[in-house]
């Protein structure tokens, strides 16, 4: 499991609105991506990207398999939430995903269908950024 620094972090890489430098949030140092390369998954039709992160000061580093979708929440549990997206050719698709998020904003999405952009982390949606 993630702990909530490193979600942080990985919520601003996403968030393309994000001004702040990505700054290493053990000791402030400037943190590098070192490694960008796409990863794709039989039975998801969003491509994944391994993803670095390293600190240049300390050994502060992520590695993870992330991806973002952008859709809407179609239903959820406590342990799942079922996203209606769409596929890289244009199709409408459906995909669950273990999640890590609230559920009264996964109740709120639910009943307005507002689409927006979910950031996943290792198979699992960890934050919806916007
Ligand atoms: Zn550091």
């Amino acid at each position: 499991m993630l702990e909530q620094k490193e979600i942080d972090v990985l919520k601003d890489i996403w968030n393309r609105d994000n001004k702040r430098f990505m700054v290493c949030p053990v000791c402030g140092g400037s943190l590098t991506i070192v490694q960008l390369s796409p990863v794709y998954k039989s039975g998801r039709t969003t491509v994944y990207y391994k993803t670095v992160i390293e600190c240049d000061s300390c050994s502060f580093n992520i590695k993870v398999e992330s991806c973002t979708v952008y859709g809407a929440v179609k239903s959820f549990n406590d342990d799942e939430v079922e996203i209606s997206s769409w596929s890289s050719t244009g199709s409408r698709t459906t995909q669950v995903y273990k999640h890590s998020l609230d559920r009264k904003l996964l109740e709120e999405l639910k009943s307005t269908g507002e689409l927006v952009e979910f950031l996943i982390v290792d198979d699992q949606v960890v934050v919806v950024i916007g």
